[in-house]
């Protein structure tokens, strides 16, 4: 008892003791927020003597669920850890459960984006659609559209209708927008895949229709907790007030000022809210850090305080000493890239570790700079999430066959049939697919049906047959691990690799395994194949390769929510970089300045600002960014004096920016995802709003392509049509 609550302030202990009932806590970043909703895991589980798997515990990252499981492990010395998951690993769980509500089997596929896209390829192909007509991402972006705002009803369709239908459908389709999403339907609903949106609508249906599932589940969590809340979207926000529906035992903790998935439809009101949605609210809050130097907390200070919007807070300091946060501007990118490589080599003089470095950037590209000035100075560094780790060709190509074995899907046959080459070119292929479309059988079905006929002569094709028999008969009883290890063996694709001499590859696949193995000793009885690839789907790079490996560690901003390091650079603040050229409203920049704040509490220890000065690509001249001119001059140590001339052009140019962001508001009067009607062109959805031109790209319900109609055209919105 004594360990459990030890160095926990006031505010901490009561957040951790009070476990009945519906409890809010606001509180800054770094505040011990997390701290305290682990060791409210283990106090129910150790002193209340809660069963773990009677506990929902919510994160928003894979990576702060695996740390969580961690600290929950080490705390209650149990091995079963309960729920910690994501809304969407979670969401896996159940329909693990209960997806036969649904009519689905239990392995059911997790699609990701390189599964929705070889979706779209078949239907692209089929419908003789090009990327000129939409590019995949933008077709995406439709789907997600159309899913959650144009007709969020959608997933009835993809439940109640069967598959000869969905084909019909789609078949009778007459604009590309329709044929890509009953396309996409059929697709989804002919290889069982869900994808991240239907995961949660899935759950939401089932608990609906299907009282007695409801209550299980109601039942089950005795008591539920979610981490950042502040960024919690409308159908999480449904899903919680169902799970919690029986015990109304929630626990949920945010920061209003370090809400930053706004844009992919998070409401901060639902924690600001909170109190008036239920009755008997009590709300904690927490003021100090424990985190970061008081200099640090001072300059995250300044910088928030300039956002309108805000309830005021500041975060005290619980720490001493430390060093000014310090602020370098490089002649150009190369040069602050090579800086920060300088900076790093002296730390590790001064003893720091590599591990304890961290450099963060607004967006990705941002690291080419930096990757050739850790390579030129020799400094090891891992990226993360920069090409998911499960989304690179050579693991999802591992996973395909694994899910070849189990599933026999279309997916995964498209990806692996012919990796490594079986001469099964584009001609057989088609022969393949017309078969399987003629016989509505999948395409390795349609393989097997015409594994005689004499096109197949000279290809490796029964080979391939024989493998997927023989694997699936057995790899029930075979390790995970061990299956995967056979398969890349047999099937000639280490071998492959091998002969191109990718050692890279070959590299992440032993990764791979060793992650696997992982995985077998962590879920024991659990570790089933179709668990594992119901989940990995949901795996990126950041969750796995965090092997205490000495090495420097480079992410986005958003990847670093909820962590800390004791070093971090903070680097390309730039306007147009960061702030993001995009960003142009006010509501969105002040998101922006949200996560510079989420990026700047990161730091424990020092922080370093970098930008550079210079040209952009354009030629039009770089300024510093306008949230290095937020922050309190007196708090940064600037390694140079700035130029007078360029500080006084940047000032210019950011109150010009911020003008256009006042206009831009008053504009744009429709967003995304709203169904409007027009007086010639009829129905049609906003894709998105393009503040440059003053234009929305609208995709007309009669028309094949989006067109622009700027914002001074006279639109009226449909409520339901
Ligand atoms: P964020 O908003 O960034 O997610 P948080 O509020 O979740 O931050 P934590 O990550 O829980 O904060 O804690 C920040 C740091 O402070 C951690 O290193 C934690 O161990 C430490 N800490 C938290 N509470 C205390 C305490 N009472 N005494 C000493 N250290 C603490
Ligand atoms: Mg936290």
């Amino acid at each position: 008892m004594e360990d459990l609550l030890e160095g926990l302030n006031n505010a901490q202990y009561e957040a951790v003791t009070s476990t009945e009932g519906m409890i809010r806590v606001v509180a800054g970043a770094g505040s011990g927020k997390t701290r305290a909703l682990s060791r409210r895991f283990a106090f129910l589980v150790n002193e209340i003597g809660i069963l773990p798997g009677n506990i929902l515990c919510v994160t928003f990252t894979n990576k702060s669920a695996n740390e969580m499981r961690q600290r929950i492990h080490n705390l209650t010395g149990d091995k079963d850890t309960g729920y910690i998951n994501t809304f969407h690993g979670f969401c896996v769980s159940i329909l693990q459960e209960d997806s036969h509500a649904v009519q689905y089997p239990k392995s059911f596929l997790v699609l990701d984006n390189s599964d929705i896209d070889a979706m779209l390829k078949i239907i692209y192909e089929e419908k003789g659609l090009t990327l000129r007509d939409m590019t995949f991402s933008k077709a995406r972006d439709l789907i997600e559209i159309i899913k959650l705002k144009e007709r969020p009803d959608y997933y009835l369709d993809m439940i109640t209708m069967s598959l000869d239908v969905l084909r019909q459908k789609y078949e009778e389709a007459l604009s590309p927008k329709d044929m890509i999403f009953y396309g996409y339907l059929y697709q989804e609903k002919k290889c069982f895949g869900l994808d991240y949106n239907d995961l949660i609508k899935f759950c939401l249906y089932i608990f609906e229709q299907h009282e007695a599932i409801r209550l299980k589940w109601q039942k089950r969590l005795e008591y539920i907790m979610i981490d950042e809340f502040q960024d919690i979207d409308p159908p999480q926000y449904q899903l919680m007030e169902v799970l919690c529906g029986h015990h109304k035992n929630l626990f949920i903790v945010g920061d209003p000022d370090q809400t930053i998935y706004t844009w992919r439809g998070a409401d901060v009101r639902y924690l600001l809210d909170f109190d008036k949605k239920f009755s008997n609210v009590k709300t904690i809050m927490m003021m100090e850090n424990y985190r970061s130097t008081p200099q640090i907390l001072s300059a995250a200070n300044s910088l928030i305080d300039k956002n309108k919007n805000r309830i005021k807070k500041d975060l005290i300091p619980t720490l001493g000493g430390g060093e000014k946060v310090c602020c370098h501007y490089g002649a150009d990118g190369d040069e602050e890239a090579g800086w920060i490589a300088g900076q790093i080599e002296a730390l590790k003089n001064r003893g720091a570790a590599y591990r304890e470095i961290t450099v963060l950037y607004r967006a990705h590209y941002v690291t080419r700079a930096i990757e050739e000035a850790m390579l030129k100075a020799e400094i090891p560094y891992t990226i993360y999430s920069g090409v998911p780790f499960f989304g690179r060709a050579e693991i999802k190509d591992a996973l395909s066959y694994l899910r070849m074995i189990a599933y026999q899907d279309d997916l995964s046959f498209l990806r692996i049939a012919n990796v490594p080459k079986r001469q099964l070119g584009e001609r057989r292929m088609k022969f393949i697919k017309d078969h399987a479309k003629n016989t509505g059988r999948s395409l390795y079905q349609a393989l097997k049906d015409t594994i005689d006929d004499p096109i197949y002569k000279g290809t490796e094709a029964k080979q391939f047959i024989t493998l997927v028999e023989k694997y699936s008969a057995d790899y029930s009883r075979m390790r995970i691990s061990e299956l995967l290890s056979s398969l890349l063996n047999d099937s000639g694709y280490e071998k492959m690799l091998r002969t191109e001499g990718s050692q890279e590859r070959l590299d992440n696949l032993a990764e791979l395994k060793q992650s696997l193995h992982e995985y077998e000793i962590n879920c024991g009885e659990e570790s089933m194949l179709e668990h594992y690839l119901a989940h990995a789907a949901l795996f990126s790079n950041s969750d796995t390769a965090d092997r205490q490996q000495d090495k420097v560690k480079l992410m986005t901003v958003h990847a670093a929510k909820g962590l800390e390091f004791p070093y971090v650079f903070l680097c390309g603040m730039n306007e147009g970089i960061f702030p993001s050229r995009r960003v142009r409203t006010q509501p969105a920049m002040e998101e922006e300045r949200r996560l510079a704040f989420v990026a700047m509490t990161r730091a424990e220890k020092k922080l370093y600002l970098t930008g550079a000065d210079g040209r952009n690509l354009d030629g039009s001249p770089r300024y510093p960014s306008r949230f290095v001119f937020n922050i309190d001059q007196d708090l940064l140590e600037y390694t140079a004096p700035r130029k007078e001339e360029l500080i006084k052009a940047a000032r210019d140019y950011i109150q010009s920016s911020d003008q256009q962001l006042d206009e831009a508001e008053t504009c744009a009067a429709f967003s995304a995802g709203q169904r409007v009607q027009h007086r010639f062109f009829g129905k049609g959805t906003i894709v998105e709003t393009d503040l440059d031109k003053k234009a929305y790209m609208i995709q007309f319900d009669e028309m094949d392509t989006t067109r622009a109609i700027t914002f001074k055209t006279k639109l009226s919105i449909l409520k339901d049509d």
